[in-house]
């Protein structure tokens, strides 16, 4: 439906960014008979060639959206987790991802091409009913009174019950409520490449998430797409950003950091994508994330480093604990503060929580990638873990759901 002042008015809730978080937050409020509208600013959903680790605490919250089953036969369900060390090659610490460790978390470990998620996602809300549209750049929303306003940059403009903004690290959305500026970089850059599993010289073991830590570097392996692609991520901490270079994390600069590690680990580089690099960025936590009926979740909210593989999986327990929140604060029902008491309750449940990952992933940085005496600590105390033994995980792949 479209108001008199050409303002369309027929949702209850606007999306703002179609990326992992924002079609799992549609999604969840879908489920629950709200009407969702999503603004992608892209002409089309989508998300870069590069796998994506889920860990339970995602799966989990995957199952429950009734999506678990689709992800793991389109992704691989692996069976183990290794920590190797990168210049000598030696295996650290592994992991059992089998039927012990899904006992533990409810749900298991899987990896997946991001495309695939995506289009499940997407599906999964076509199906629900939720209104996708591509091509709007929001930039602006805010809350006014018992309304969210948004304005797109082609003028367009929409009112809804909330507004929640899943527009990524440079969110948009995020600038109406922290002046913290540009996201902060990190020095370190990642290059990536999802090959054919046939075009891999030497995969490692095809049921095996694999990161390897060195120096101011690591790689990680795994297959994905039902094990006809693998996926390879190299990283390491550039000296021309060190130097205030303009131009930094070339692949010279790969090659060079790369070229002292075992065997196995130098001859991934041909096989990564050379033409696209991915410096990375974070930004220190923030516990406001709400403005009476926007809310930011995803990305927009808790930019975090890649270390612990969690940014999507913390974007997919916002999208399922906004959603609950809606229902436990009856916002249908509730009079008008039953929107506002929903986000502040989401807020007081996820900023927390998404602050600690977001710190721990800047420390587990600092940890794969020490040199020396810290090293030889750090490979010490790894030998040490027994492969099932998780109580170091459980804090991270145990979280639940208020309530579940
Ligand atoms: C190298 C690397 C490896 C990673 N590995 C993992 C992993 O294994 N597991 C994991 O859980 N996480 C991982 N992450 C993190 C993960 O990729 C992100 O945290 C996650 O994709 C964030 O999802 P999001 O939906 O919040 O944001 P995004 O994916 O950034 O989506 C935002 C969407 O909003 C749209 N948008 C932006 N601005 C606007 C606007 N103004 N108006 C409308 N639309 C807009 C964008 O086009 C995009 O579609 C990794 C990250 C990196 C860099």
């Amino acid at each position: 439906m479209v108001d008199g002042l050409g303002q369309r008015t027929d949702e209850e809730i606007v999306v703002v960014g179609g990326g992992i978080g924002g079609l799992s937050a549609a999604l969840s409020f879908a489920r629950d008979g709200r009407r969702v509208r999503v603004l992608e600013r892209a002409d089309s959903f989508a998300e870069v060639g590069a796998g994506l680790q889920l860990a339970p605490n995602a799966t989990r919250l995957l199952d429950r959206l009734g999506l678990l089953e689709a992800v793991q036969q389109a992704g691989v369900t692996p069976a183990r987790l290794v920590i190797a060390d990168a210049r000598s090659g030696e295996g650290l610490a592994s992991a059992d991802l089998g039927a012990r460790f899904r006992r533990t978390f409810g749900a298991p470990y899987v990896v997946i091409h991001r495309h695939d998620l995506l289009q499940i996602l997407l599906t999964a809300c076509q199906q629900a009913g939720v209104a996708l549209e591509t091509g709007r750049e929001v930039v602006r929303a805010v809350s006014q009174g018992p309304q969210a306003h948004i304005e797109c940059a082609d003028g367009s403009t929409y009112a809804a019950h909330a507004v929640i903004g899943a527009d990524g690290l440079r969110s948009a959305l995020r600038a109406e409520l922290h002046a913290d500026g540009e996201p902060v970089a990190s020095g370190y850059v990642a290059y990536r490449g999802a090959l054919p599993i046939e075009q891999v010289e030497r995969p490692h073991d095809l049921d095996t998430v694999i990161v390897w830590v060195g120096p101011g570097l690591h790689l990680v392996q795994y297959p994905i797409r039902r094990g006809e692609m693998y996926n390879q991520v190299a990283v390491f901490r550039s000296p021309a950003y060190a130097a205030g270079a303009a131009d930094w994390g070339t692949p010279e600069e790969l090659d060079e950091a790369f070229s002292a590690m075992c065997r196995p680990v130098r001859t991934a580089m041909p096989s990564l994508q050379r033409n696209f690099r991915w410096p990375t960025y974070d930004r220190a936590p923030v516990d406001r994330w709400v403005d009476g009926r926007a809310a930011l979740l995803g990305d927009a909210a808790h930019p975090m480093l890649q270390y612990l593989a969690q940014g999507a999986c913390q974007a997919i327990e916002d999208a399922v604990t906004v959603a609950q929140q809606f229902a436990r604060h009856d916002t249908a029902s509730a009079g008008e503060r039953g929107v506002e008491r929903a986000l502040a309750a989401y807020e007081s449940i996820r900023a927390p929580r998404a602050a600690r990952v977001q710190r721990a992933a800047r420390a587990w940085g600092d940890i794969w990638h020490i040199d020396g005496t810290g090293a030889m600590l750090r490979n010490e105390l790894l030998r040490t873990i027994e492969d099932d033994d998780f109580s170091y995980a459980d804090w991270l792949w145990g979280w639940r759901l208020p309530g579940d």
